[in-house]
């Protein structure tokens, strides 16, 4: 298994429960990937300040719950602490490799060849991928006219840390993107800089954390409950609490709620409202001083963030083998690959709702068909269910890289236990 983040080890926890022989290798020293700030693999894009945005019952693994002394939406401190303390509770620290990367990985005799950064090479019947997709920066493309004029600080998300606390102080910043570390980096230069602008390629719907007292992701997301209506619920709440986007002049989105990755912050709208920040439509171009805008506003700049988003990539691939141009990567239920034989990703997806329990049950899954508990359908009927699934998603979130891989968090484990029951009868056992 290529992996110790979140995921990873929730597939090392179901593998060693089953009693199946696996070795994990995790370039970093520790578990938790993203969720160790300033971990020692380079690739967490956590800054010093970052917060959950998914509540801290969603976000928990089934079994274990997160302590009822960490806060609703707990810090990224309490996350990775929470990641350590399931590895030692379930016993998994020993089956795990510290420190080695897993350099190149082939199919090879019905098997797989995995190299090594050590040099050493080694052969599995299986392969599960669980290196993540929020550590590959990606920059807007094409590059905006005169980012290489520009004489300030240009910087993706990933690469802000926010430990200088001098960083945005007194300084022109321009924030650009609408999702969650759009809103966090905003906020935070908001108290220091002499401006915040923020600049959004397309609208979003900004939710709140709480909603009556109660997190509003725990709020009517029952597959229970038809779409439409949730849909319906979604958007009375919004309204209710916070009201339309444009009132604080942000674009107004072009599409309706929960048809795109949810926008999470309760920072925001206030610091917009209070003159703090500034909203501005997209950048257009770039001067040596200057940030020009979509709507032809000009401003003096000093600092550009790009929350651009990230790419999904697996470095140790071979290229032309198994990629995601455009983030896409087609897969039966976001796990199995129709065309390479036991090969697994685990949480390659972006759910609305919580990455760490979708990636608990997809492990169960995996174990089920590494034991012969559970059969694929034919291929033809794998793709045709891929087909189907890509539909739906198009039909229902707006087009862009960010919306190649979506998934309602209830409604996506309601339909792998059934997928689960499925290939169990399959198997005729
Ligand atoms: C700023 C930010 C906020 C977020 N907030 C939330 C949230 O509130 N709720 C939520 O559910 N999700 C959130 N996410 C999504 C986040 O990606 C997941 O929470 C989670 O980190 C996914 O875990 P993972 O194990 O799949 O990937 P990662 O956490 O990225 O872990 C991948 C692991 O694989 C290892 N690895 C990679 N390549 C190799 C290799 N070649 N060899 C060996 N090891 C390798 C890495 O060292 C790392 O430890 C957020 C993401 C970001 C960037």
């Amino acid at each position: 298994m290529i992996g110790a983040g979140s995921s990873g080890i929730a597939a090392a926890k179901a593998l060693h429960q089953r009693g199946i022989p696996f070795d994990c290798f995790e370039k970093s020293d520790r578990v938790g990937g993203n969720w160790v700030f300033k971990n020692a693999n380079g690739m967490s894009s956590a800054y010093r300040s970052l917060h959950i945005n998914t509540s801290r019952e969603r976000m928990a693994y089934s079994d274990f719950p997160m302590p009822e002394s960490y806060p609703r939406f707990p810090h990224h401190t309490h996350i990775a602490a929470y990641f350590d303390a399931y590895v030692d509770h379930f016993g998994l620290r020993s089956k795990i490799t510290f420190r080695t990367a897993v350099e190149h990985a082939a199919p090879e005799r019905g098997g797989w060849r995995v190299q090594l950064d050590t040099g050493e090479e080694r052969r599995y019947d299986a392969l599960l991928v669980a290196n993540g997709h929020h550590w590959d920066p990606r920059w807007p493309e094409p590059a905006f006219a005169g980012t290489d004029e520009f004489a300030g600080v240009q910087m993706h998300s990933h690469h802000y840390t926010g430990e200088d606390g001098a960083f945005f102080r007194d300084k022109r910043v321009v924030v650009l993107g609408m999702g969650n570390s759009a809103m966090d980096i905003a906020v935070e230069a908001s108290f220091s800089a002499a401006r915040v602008f923020l600049a959004a390629r397309r609208g979003a719907y900004v939710l709140p954390k709480y909603v009556f007292g109660r997190p509003l992701d725990q709020i009517a997301t029952t597959p229970k409950v038809p779409f439409k209506l949730r849909q319906k619920v979604a958007a009375g709440l919004l309204r209710a609490s916070v009201g339309d986007m444009e009132r604080y002049g942000l674009p107004k989105p072009d599409h309706a709620i929960l048809e795109a990755h949810p926008t999470v912050s309760d920072d925001v709208l206030s610091r917009i409202a209070h003159g703090e920040i500034t909203p501005k439509p997209n950048i257009a171009r770039l001067t040596e001083r200057t940030v020009a805008f979509a709507d032809g506003s000009e401003e003096q700049a000093d600092i550009v963030v790009y929350c651009t988003g990230y790419r999904v990539t697996f470095p140790f691939f071979d290229p032309g083998f198994v990629s995601a141009p455009d983030n896409d990567l087609p897969l039966f239920r976001r796990v199995f690959h129709p065309d390479v034989d036991r090969l697994y990703f685990i949480a390659l997806l972006q759910p609305l709702g919580a990455t760490m329990p979708i990636a608990e049950a997809q492990s169960e899954w995996v174990c089920d068909h590494l034991t012969g508990r559970y059969a694929l359908p034919p291929r033809a009927e794998m793709l045709a269910g891929i087909e189907r699934e890509r539909a739906a998603m198009r039909r229902r979130y707006v087009a862009s890289k960010r919306h190649t891989m979506q998934v309602d968090y209830d409604d996506y484990l309601f339909d792998l236990r059934r997928e689960r029951r499925r290939g169990l009868r399959r198997t005729g056992r």
